[in-house]
């Protein structure tokens, strides 16, 4: 392992927000060293989507060329009644919300968007990328950090805890509390398009709605094939992305939805599910030469499908800072957290205020379907202007 130089940024955890960061760091010329505690990245996880508040930070990262074979750019969303099938809003996304927004809305599937992260990150120069070494044991003061890494005593710039959800850089430097479970579980799987049902092929992103079960499908890899997942609440609680789905439980859980719908989830043969945990609002993200940043500093919970791009939009911002600020990395650090809290408190309370709408039953549910027929997709698209049409300060 190369040892850090004392100008580096140093970043802990190479999934999507820490790689994020260390090209956005690259690209301004700001060495980095991302460190890794897995041994190699697994071929885990299923779908993810990327809003045009995220595809525009790829294409200045110049991603987007090598991800677009593998990505969907379905041409709306529809959401339909869970039980009934019936239509209750078509969101038009694909050339309108590329328009209206000068960025695509991708689907694609998160080994896809982590490889191609990866695969830019190993061909930069100025970013070392060390795997199989969890960062531990930071200490600071005016000058330099200093952290164990796997053992090596380094010193750097600054160190950004990229450390995901169970982020033990969080706990020890900003808040003990655990994340909060939230009783609900989502499964996904990745099919085969031609395996779907043929109603259910379409280019278009699914969503299914029921009482306290939602179901989201959409085509990835360029339509070859179909991601699909289930939202349901389950009082089972696991620290795991990848805890295996018994058989049965799929069907169990969505017994109430449409028959077409069934059949879709009857395909896949290899279920993975992950329990969704939440923190409260952040107070701090940032303290002197240390920032928190996606997953670590603020999880999203999934029903506005922005978690990921919640991760790139923060290294967008860190990575301009810390530019800005030159010698005066504290300051950047600073500038970061004022920025970010707001945007992400926001966020994450509209997306579990869309959870609550999606997993509506009896009296409520009317009403919510009511109102979706009344207002129209396209009114309901423009309602999420703020999310998509955001840029990083000074883009
Ligand atoms: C295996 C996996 C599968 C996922 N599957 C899906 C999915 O199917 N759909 C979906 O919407 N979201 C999925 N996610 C979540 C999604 O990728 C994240 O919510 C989002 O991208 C935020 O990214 P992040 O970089 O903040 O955190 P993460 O993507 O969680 O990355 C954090 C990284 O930090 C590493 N790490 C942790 N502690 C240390 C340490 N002390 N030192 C060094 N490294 C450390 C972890 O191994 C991990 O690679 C998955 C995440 C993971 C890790």
């Amino acid at each position: 392992m190369g040892g850090a130089g004392p100008g580096d940024v140093l970043i802990a955890g190479g999934g999507i927000g820490g790689l994020t960061l260390a090209l956005s760091l690259a690209k301004r010329g700001i060495p980095c060293h991302v460190f890794e505690q897995r041994e190699s990245f697994p071929d885990e996880g299923a779908g993810i989507q990327i809003g045009p508040n995220g595809t525009r930070i790829l294409t200045e990262l110049d991603i987007t060329d090598a991800l677009r074979p593998m990505a969907g750019v379905p041409h709306n969303l529809r959401v339909l009644d869970g039980e009934t099938a019936r239509q209750l809003a078509e969101l038009p996304l694909g050339h309108t919300l590329a328009e209206r927004h000068g960025a695509p809305y991708w689907v694609t599937h998160r080994r896809d968007l982590h490889g191609t992260l990866l695969a830019a990150a190993l061909r930069e120069p100025s970013i070392r990328i060390t795997m199989a070494t969890a960062v531990s044991n930071l200490r600071q003061d005016a000058e330099a950090v200093a952290i164990d890494a796997g053992g090596t005593h380094l010193e750097g710039r600054a160190l950004v805890a990229a450390d995901g959800i169970w982020s033990k850089l969080r706990t020890a430097h900003f808040d003990p509390t655990p994340p909060h479970f939230e009783k609900k579980s989502a499964a996904r799987a990745v099919i085969s398009r031609t395996d779907a049902p043929s109603g259910l092929r379409a280019n278009a992103t699914m969503a299914w709605l029921a009482p306290g079960a939602h179901v989201v499908h959409y085509p990835i890899r360029g339509g070859r094939e179909i991601a699909i997942i289930v939202i349901v609440s389950e009082d089972a609680e696991s620290r795991d992305w990848s805890t295996d789905v018994v058989p049965g439980w799929v069907a169990e859980h969505t017994r109430g939805f449409h028959t077409s719908l069934q059949q879709l989830l009857s395909v896949p043969t290899d279920w993975r599910k992950w329990s969704l945990h939440t923190l409260p609002p952040p107070k701090r993200i940032a303290d002197g030469r240390l920032a928190l940043l996606g997953d670590a500093a603020h999880p999203v919970l999934p029903f506005l499908a922005q978690g990921g791009v919640m991760a790139i939009e923060d290294a967008a911002v860190l990575a301009r800072e810390i530019a800005a600020a030159g010698h005066d990395i504290r300051e950047a650090f600073a500038r970061y957290q004022q920025n970010r809290i707001p945007r992400v408190s926001k966020v994450a309370a509209s997306s579990r205020r869309n959870g609550e709408i999606y997993h509506m039953g009896g009296a409520m549910a009317v009403a919510r379907n009511l109102s979706m027929r009344a207002l129209g997709g396209r009114r309901i698209i423009e309602g999420y202007d703020w999310l998509y049409g955001w840029r990083p300060p000074g883009g």
